[in-house]
């Protein structure tokens, strides 16, 4: 069975490099854990590390959370819909929202409980994922402002997941001024300010930060050590947190070039090879189930990675110094995409150290 091996202490020093390098800036940061399916144990070396609360876009990965970590203040990143609104104040203190519809639905929820509930409004900045464009903000801030079960802890935007947008100090400070708007507008206490994702250490990193931002909800910098907009290395962090170890299948030298009439693969696509003679070929046991849309590096020197059917990988070894075995592992560093799959498929033993 593929093998995925996570290493709590990476995660955890992780944590504590990007936590370390916000607080002179006054930024408390949240750890994400919508990657790794809410797991308890992940989410505890990013409290060891020193992350301020946990942060999930699934309810069910906030539950279990909640079972398994205690009290320990807990947010929604994904919108919720009305309806699922008592689920989200039983498990979430805040939620992050962007319609009015559902600002109700969480105040009448609250107010039967007997709680409050903090909502931080998106502001869509341009990266056209979710939020109110900022000239539509104050109106939904008066909303949150009266709903008294509601309290509105900040605004916040997100970057870099569809647009491809990424925080600037020209977007930030945009941001930064909406929210002092908004706290005119609302007479009163303090608007927190969550100014993104993984992406917005790239300006921790550079001083580049607009001050005033009070929040980031980092998990690929956590999990990853990787600034996910440019790949590049976050500054004290390590890539090394996760290892995949997978079975081989099949060796065999075979031409590199199929051979027949070629259609379209088992997804659709119309597959392009290039001929490059006979080479020796690995099937090993993993494949687009377990990965996504995710993608390995091979961990062995002159290993390389062809592509994935929904059970197999196929790799090229002839440059390896060794030629693997039947029944051999080989080990892959997953990234965020390969990681998420890895998490939730049910054919992965999930192994910390
Ligand atoms: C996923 C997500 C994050 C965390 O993104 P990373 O790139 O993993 O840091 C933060 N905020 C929202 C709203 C998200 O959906």
């Amino acid at each position: 069975m593929a093998r995925l091996a996570i290493d709590l202490n990476v995660i955890e020093a992780n944590a504590r490099a990007v936590v370390e390098a916000c607080r002179p800036l006054h930024i408390e940061v949240w750890g994400v854990t919508k990657c790794v399916l809410g797991c308890p144990r992940v989410a505890r070396a990013m409290l060891q590390g020193g992350v301020a609360g946990l942060a999930d876009s699934r309810l069910a990965n906030l539950d279990r959370l909640r079972r398994a970590v205690g009290e320990v203040p807990r947010m929604l990143l994904r919108l919720p819909y009305p309806a699922e609104a008592p689920r989200v104040v039983e498990l979430a203190g805040i939620s992050l929202n962007s319609e009015r519809v559902t600002l109700d639905a969480l105040a009448r929820a609250a107010g039967e409980r007997g709680r409050e509930h903090g909502v931080i409004l998106m502001v869509d900045m341009g990266d056209r994922r979710e939020g109110v464009l900022p000239e539509d903000l104050m109106e939904l801030a008066r909303v949150a402002a009266s709903a008294a079960p509601l309290r509105l802890a900040g605004i916040g935007a997100n970057f870099a997941c569809y647009g491809g947008v990424v925080p600037t100090p020209a977007n930030l400070e945009a941001l930064v001024e909406l929210a002092a708007r908004v706290r005119q507008e609302t007479g009163g206490g303090p608007v927190g300010v969550s100014g993104g994702n993984s992406t917005s250490l790239r300006l921790v990193a550079t001083a580049a930060m607009p001050a005033g931002i009070s929040q980031l909800r980092v998990g690929e910098a956590i999990l990853l050590g990787r600034e996910p907009s440019s790949g590049e290395p976050v500054p004290g962090t390590r890539p090394d947190a996760f290892r995949l170890e997978v079975e081989v299948i099949e060796v065999k030298r075979k031409p590199s070039a199929p051979c027949g009439e070629v259609a379209r693969d088992a997804f659709g696509r119309r597959p392009v090879h290039r001929d490059q003679g006979d080479r020796m070929r690995v099937l090993a046991a993993v494949g687009v189930q377990d990965l996504g849309m995710g993608a390995l590096r091979p961990l062995t020197g002159g290993v390389e990675v062809l592509g994935a059917s929904s059970d197999h990988l196929i790799l090229d070894v002839t440059d390896v110094d060794v030629i693997p075995a039947v029944g051999d592992r080989l080990s892959f560093r997953p990234d965020y995409g390969a990681v998420l799959a890895l998490m939730t498929s049910p054919h992965v033993d999930r192994h910390y150290g």
